[in-house]
């Protein structure tokens, strides 16, 4: 049986053009800063976002606890979404590893309001902890794949910068963010003073995560890792990969915007099924099914079917386009779930 997998873009296997890549990288001990490999990707990154410098990492999450680490100082205090990655999805890093207490603000749609960012800073007071941080995260992925606009960006830096409280940006999915809104993505990294990215969702490397920022930031970013037991040796292989999901991945990421789209256009159409079309900007769709006896019942069902995704919580479920599905796989997809209904 065929398997539709929609659960995420993690699932994306390396091209062939990526293992050929892995074959032909020169390599080095990347702790010396001797891995050419490592060098190039780190130096691709960094113009991408529009920084001085990069970071390579192991994941997104260490690139998060990695740039909030860089950041700030025990006992600080970080401000994020409500529904964020960071907040619910990283084990209490920030917490457990840096000290840090969590400040989550509900967003509309996952977006921040900076009015609300600036009720939740801190002012000058002996009973409060120091806000040092604002994490931001574009496409946001619990609100659906939600693109973040350089001008909401632009206000939140507005609010936070005079109060000289950095920015951090989870732009685990910012590519997918930049397509959807038609921009360079740049536009959406200016006001960041750090950016993390992902090379092992959609841009389909098997490993890896940059973090990018000023000279110094990375500098002290790159030792945080190493304490972090993030030092790799001859990471260039990774590195090798990473350089063609910079290369050749990004543009296609439309192509999985499209079938995500056609994928919400069926679904639309069901009976029992709410979707909200203006959601569906990026990769993600998040659709509600609690006419149909609940998420977890109905993602049983399709799995039996061959169509694989997640539930988020128990009336709504989540779907992923990625490189590893077709058009044909989305038309597929929404036959099995039609029989699923009757
Ligand atoms: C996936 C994801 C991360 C973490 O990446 P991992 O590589 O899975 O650790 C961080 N933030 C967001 C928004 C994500 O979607």
């Amino acid at each position: 049986m065929k398997i539709v997998d929609l659960r995420s873009d993690t699932i994306t296997l390396p091209t062939r053009e990526m293992m050929e890549a892995v074959q032909e990288a020169e390599l080095g001990d990347d702790v010396f800063g001797e891995d050419p490999t490592m060098n190039k990707l780190e130096k691709m990154a960094a113009s991408r976002m529009g920084k001085e410098k990069a970071l390579f990492v192991t994941s997104g999450t260490q690139g998060n606890v990695v740039s909030m680490l860089t950041h700030t100082h025990h006992g600080d205090e970080v401000i994020m979404e409500a529904q964020s990655h960071v907040f619910l999805y990283e084990v209490g890093a920030m917490a457990a590893l840096g000290g840090l207490m969590a400040h989550p603000v509900p967003g509309h749609n996952g977006v921040l309001r900076p009015e609300d960012v600036e009720t939740a800073i801190r002012g000058e007071n002996i009973h409060f902890p120091k806000t040092q941080l604002l994490c931001v995260e574009n496409t946001h992925n619990n609100a659906g794949g939600i693109a973040v606009t350089p001008q909401e960006m632009k206000a939140l830096a507005a609010v936070v910068k005079p109060r000289g409280i950095r920015m951090h940006l989870d732009g685990a999915r910012v590519f997918n963010a930049a397509i959807a809104l038609n921009t360079d993505v740049k536009n959406l990294t200016k006001e960041a003073d750090s950016v993390m990215f992902c090379l092992s969702k959609g841009l389909s490397a098997p490993v890896g995560s940059m973090v990018c920022g000023s000279e110094a930031y990375i500098e002290r970013a790159r030792k945080v890792r190493k304490m972090l037991g993030g030092g790799m040796r001859q990471a260039g292989i990774l590195a090798a990969c990473g350089i063609v999901a910079l290369e050749k991945m990004v543009d296609r990421l439309r192509e999985d915007h499209a079938n995500a789209r056609a994928l919400a256009e069926g679904l639309a159409e069901m009976k029992g099924i709410s979707i909200d079309m203006e959601k569906v900007q990026t990769n993600i769709l998040v659709f509600d099914v609690s006419g149909l006896g609940g998420s977890q019942k109905v993602v049983s069902e399709l799995e039996k079917k061959g169509v694989r995704c997640l539930p988020r919580d128990e009336t709504h479920i989540r779907m992923v386009t990625n490189r590893m599905v077709s058009a044909e796989d989305i038309d597929r997809a929404l036959e099995k779930i039609r029989e699923v209904l009757l």
